[in-house]
């Protein structure tokens, strides 16, 4: 039996990424190092493409892998994500695998 990893099912997926114009971001760093460590920073392990990685001081969002399903906003204990679908033309192309 074959059994495909997600990486390899994201791996078929196609983005456009709009570089000029990130469309996750974090509202204040300052949550996220002060107050989210007690909530072991939910969006870390939420994103099922690991958008977003904790280096210890910072949060960095790679927002070219977003999958655009939104549970990171959802997830945020602080509504500190400002999300936003990526302008027309730009995003995620979804295929079948
Ligand atoms: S879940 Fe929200 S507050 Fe917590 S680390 Fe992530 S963005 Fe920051
Ligand atoms: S919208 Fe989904 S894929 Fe995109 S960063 Fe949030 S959790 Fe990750």
């Amino acid at each position: 039996m074959i059994v495909a990893r997600i990486e390899d099912k994201l791996f078929l997926n196609r983005y456009k990424t709009d570089e000029r114009n990130a469309h996750l971001k974090i509202k204040d760093e300052k949550i996220c190092f002060e107050k989210c460590g007690a909530h072991n920073r939910p969006c870390t392990y939420v994103c099922p493409a690991d958008v977003y990685e904790w280096d210890g001081q910072h949060m960095e969002v790679k927002f070219e892998g977003c999958l655009e399903c939104g549970t990171c906003r959802i997830a945020c204990p602080f509504d500190n994500i400002e999300w936003e679908y990526p302008n027309g033309g730009y995003g995620i192309l979804y295929k079948f695998g």
